[in-house]
């Protein structure tokens, strides 16, 4: 089904559903209902708290009425019809005037339409489908309620929200809800709380996220390996503070069409210093620190940089939407002439990172010119979009085109990856940049002794460190593939007997770089084997009489299950082979670039 029909088609549901929550509910106020990526919600403002028998009777009622197959009838409406349409109606009221203030500020005539269906009418622009019969009942599902701040405001106040979803056929609905049990017992923060890996403290502050020894060791050897593979892949690695003065974000343009998302500032000896929302200013400024010339170029800076981000208390979403985050950023400067070598360089070094995560399913999406202002001519645009889909070709990345879904200051590729689940996530971002290079009047010598502006290319890869934390979590369900679980051996002893042969075990492996536990003694054999399989970790070595004397290890794997006894040196060999993959690589020069 084309997308706008599910679209329209979930829209009429959350109309429905309004129906139906008036229908139970006289006198309820009326917030903002609209399609949502799987279905649709809608916020009301209700004398009780909504229960779960409450959501069966609204769901059961929303049904009956799409059975009734009632028409959507559409209505323009002057501003006093609509002010006396909705006298009772507060949220709508707050809505009209905004229309109003918009209209002005646009200078466009004031346009207010409702749809009605059956007596139930709502301030509305469409679409929606002509008739409720058109929907399935089979397919809807109210699936929660959760209380939302009127405008995402905290000041204003408390609605709930109703969360519906609606699919084209009942077995579309069924394979959803799978889907979204399935994703449930693999959230990220009940993973991240039962095994330990990271937590969030309201005294630390919402959206700041506390890495603990497990998390942080999974995060490290991430970091860590993509650290080794930047620099074997010619980034040159720069560290940048954490904040910086006003006159920077003033140049950069941060100040005015970034302000919403920066932390408010902090006053030192008359300046304004702000914490840094991106890295991109820094590396500018390392690139303008001195005389650059053709001859050195392309430059390519490379930080893990953590940012601020100032997002409103009620979006913060586990390691998702937080406040601060660290991003694997880089800055390439070059020649128009390197700028198609450079993309397939940023490229293809983002597709052999992500790939040696386990993410093998990815898309590339370029984004082209927005409508109404952009930087950089018609020219620039046609030449860099050109670059960037030439590169995704070459790379043979599967890829859409996103017309007008540029950012006013150049054309991009965003990689987005699917996960055991098939849930995409927006992950790396390869952009062009007509705006800065400009802001801060960037120049090199080129080879005919004239001053040139450089080409400059944003690229993040994992996005967000936090974000990509969460996707593995989710993705691996925490069973971490070996070369990044934070223990990759646990150790049981049968009885006290043998600890002595573990710990020697224990060193022996140690000093290999693997990470081992369990040579503590006094634990019973059922516990130790119980939490190494709780913790998910690759291998389990059970040592008793028999192993000690034969100078082996009966290995159990967390994927094959009981590999029987084994000597050291195969197990070695086994665990030197599914850490291969972790050995950075130069990937840059694998293959010719066409052109
Ligand atoms: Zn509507
Ligand atoms: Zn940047």
């Amino acid at each position: 089904m084309p997308e706008a029909d599910l679209f329209a088609r979930r829209h009429t549901a959350a109309h429905v559903v309004a129906q139906a929550v008036t229908e139970l509910f006289p006198g309820a106020k009326l917030g903002i209902g609209p399609p949502i990526d799987d279905g649709f919600y809608y916020d009301f403002d209700l004398p009780r708290p909504l229960s779960e028998g409450d959501l069966d009777q609204i769901e059961r009622r929303a049904k009956e009425i799409l059975r009734e197959d009632l028409p959507l009838e559409k209505r323009e409406v002057t501003l006093e019809e609509a002010r006396s349409l909705f006298a009772d109606q507060p949220y709508k009221l707050e809505l009209i005037d905004d229309l109003v203030r918009a209209a002005e500020e646009r200078r466009e005539p004031l346009a207010l339409s409702t749809y009605r269906q059956d007596g139930f009418e709502d301030l509305c622009r469409g679409p929606h489908v002509p008739s409720t019969g058109l929907i399935e009942p089979g397919a809807l599902k109210l699936t929660s309620v959760a209380g939302a701040y009127w405008r995402g405001d905290s000041e204003r106040p408390m609605l709930q929200r109703v969360y519906g979803t609606l699919w084209e056929t009942v077995a579309e609905l069924e394979d959803y809800l799978q889907r979204l049990e399935e994703s449930r017992q693999r959230d990220h923060r009940t993973i991240g709380r039962s095994g330990d890996f990271f937590s969030i403290s309201p005294d630390v502050g919402p959206g700041l996220v506390l890495w603990h020894p497990k998390g942080a060791m999974v995060r490290y050897l991430a970091e860590r390996f993509s650290q080794e593979a930047h620099l074997l892949n010619d980034y040159e690695w720069v560290v940048s503070p954490h904040i910086g003065k006003s006159t920077l974000w003033e140049t950069s343009g941060h100040l005015d069409f970034f302000a919403d998302a920066m932390f408010p500032p902090l006053t030192v000896d008359e300046d304004k210093y702000y914490l840094k929302p991106m890295s991109c200013p820094f590396h500018i400024e390392i690139f303008k620190s001195r005389p650059r010339s053709y001859r050195e170029l392309p430059n390519r800076f490379a930080e893990f940089a953590t940012v601020y981000r100032f997002e409103l208390s009620g979006v913060l979403h586990g390691l998702t939407r937080v406040r601060g985050f660290t991003q694997d950023d880089a800055h390439t400067f070059c020649t128009d002439e390197q700028a198609f070598d450079e993309v397939v360089h940023a490229l293809r070094f983002s597709l052999y990172i992500l790939r040696t995560f386990g993410l093998e399913d990815i898309r590339a999406y370029v984004a082209t010119r927005p409508e109404g202002k952009a930087a950089g001519t018609e020219e620039d645009w046609e030449y860099a979009t050109s670059v960037l889909r030439r590169a995704v070709e070459s790379e043979g990345v599967p890829f859409e085109i996103d017309e007008g879904g540029g950012a006013f200051y150049g054309p991009k590729i965003d990689l987005k990856v699917s996960d055991v689940l098939g849930r995409e996530w927006q992950l790396s971002t390869v952009q062009f940049d007509f705006n800065l290079p400009a802001r801060f009047e960037l120049t090199y010598t080129g080879s005919d002794g004239e001053e040139h502006r450089p080409q400059m290319i944003h690229r993040a890869l994992f996005g967000s460190a936090e974000r990509f934390m969460g996707l593995l979590l989710e993705h691996y369900a925490g069973a971490f593939p070996t070369w990044l679980a934070p223990t990759q051996v646990a150790l049981v002893p049968i009885s006290n007997d043998q600890i002595d042969y573990a710990r020697d075990v224990a060193q022996q492996l140690g000093s290999a770089g693997y990470r081992v536990t369990g040579t503590d003694p006094g634990e019973r054999m059922q516990n130790r084997i119980r939490r190494a399989e709780e913790e998910r970790v690759p291998y389990i070595l059970v040592m008793g009489r028999r192993e000690v004397e034969a100078g082996t290890v009966s290995v159990r794997a967390r994927s094959e299950g009981d590999l029987g006894p084994m000597t050291l040196a195969e197990l070695r060999q086994r665990l030197d082979d599914e850490m291969t993959i972790a050995v950075p690589r130069r990937v840059v020069d694998e293959s010719a670039v066409p052109n």
